[in-house]
């Protein structure tokens, strides 16, 4: 495991970062890791999408309802984008009503959803009939959407190891007419033990979620590198875990939504290494930037370009990272 607190001693905290932390009230650490990821310019780009926020998106729950129907349904009270990577995910442009509080949305008809957010069930792409694991589920955007994709059928194992969030999934699951899924209130980590194999896994990993500043300011204060250091431990052990249930063939899709290296490709690039000819990362086609291969001054595993970056600055999406591993043998 790279050591993040002499890899962190090693990047110096400047002038530059510390001025960049006062005038966006950030953590000094987190301001000269944007400038090394960024540039300076790039740094203060991104920071200024923070204090602009993101709009707001939902997913229209196709299980309910079909998107045309929904629209008909909401035209007198929001006006709404459909996004360009997601068919079924509109971008709300203007709404007269609190979105979370509407008759459709207390049907199932659409759930609230950012645009990244709706990309890594995408990228797994489960087939109607195959044998899923969501690993991190609660509250459950992903997994109902991974029903969604399999039109409830085949089957969905969520895990999750908090208690009030598997409650808030379980009520999604309700909600969205979900048909497909058994939730299971356990430390992912420990999956083995229940002796299954999956076609697919998605590993959408507790994270400093430094992708949803522009949605979480405060995120720039209250997370210290103490906690990212345990955080990459526990992303590591699952990503491995994930491997080990997943089938020959099966495909897991790795996800954060935080734009650190530290959480992103240190993970994937230490994976490769220990994997070495028995996993490969699958090139993910769609609009963003490719991942990391150098950072820091460290050169990483060049396959990594293979993953996917989406930026608030650039996108106009929350942060995240995304990659797809394929297990050979
Ligand atoms: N996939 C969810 C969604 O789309 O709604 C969001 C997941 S959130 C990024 C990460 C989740 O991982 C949290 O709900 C947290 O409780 C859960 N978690 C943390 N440690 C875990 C572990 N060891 N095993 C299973 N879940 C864990």
């Amino acid at each position: 495991m790279i050591n993040i607190m002499e890899l962190l001693r090693s990047i110096s905290i400047d002038r530059e970062a510390i001025e960049l932390s006062i005038e966006y009230g950030i953590s000094p650490y987190m301001a000269k890791r944007y400038i090394e990821l960024f540039s300076y310019k790039g740094a203060i780009s991104f920071l200024n999408t923070i204090r602009l926020g993101l709009k707001k998106s939902i997913r229209c729950n196709t299980l309910k309802i079909s998107c045309n129907e929904l629209l008909r349904k909401i035209k007198d009270r929001m006006v709404v984008k459909q996004t360009p990577w997601v068919p079924y995910g509109f971008w709300i442009l203007k709404s007269k009503v609190n979105i979370g509080a509407t008759p459709e949305y207390l049907l199932g008809y659409y759930y609230i959803q950012g645009v990244a957010s709706m990309l890594p069930p995408l990228i797994l792409n489960p087939k109607p009939g195959e044998r899923v694991l969501d690993m991190c589920a609660a509250p459950g955007g992903k997994t109902t959407q991974l029903a969604q994709i399999m039109e409830n059928k085949g089957s969905i194992l969520a895990l999750d190891v908090d208690r009030t969030r598997m409650r808030a999934l379980r009520s999604n699951i309700s909600r969205l007419g979900v048909r497909n899924v058994v939730t299971l209130l356990l430390d992912a980590r420990k999956i083995v033990g229940v002796g299954e194999k999956f076609d697919k896994v998605l590993v959408d990993a507790p994270c400093t979620g430094e992708g949803l500043l522009p949605l979480i300011p405060e995120r720039g204060r209250s997370r210290s590198l103490y906690d990212m250091y345990v955080l990459m431990k526990l992303q590591y052990e699952l990503l491995k875990s994930a491997i080990l249930v997943t089938k020959k063939g099966g495909v897991i899709v790795y996800s954060t939504c935080s734009i650190a290296p530290e959480e992103n490709e240190f993970i994937v690039n230490l994976i490769l290494k220990e994997y070495s000819g028995k996993i490969e990362l699958v090139d993910i086609s769609f609009y963003g930037e490719k991942g990391l291969t150098e950072i820091y001054g460290l050169k990483l595993n060049s396959e990594l370009e293979r993953c996917l970056r989406l930026y608030p600055h650039i996108h106009r999406t929350e942060g995240f990272f995304i990659c797809k591993l394929r297990k050979k043998v």
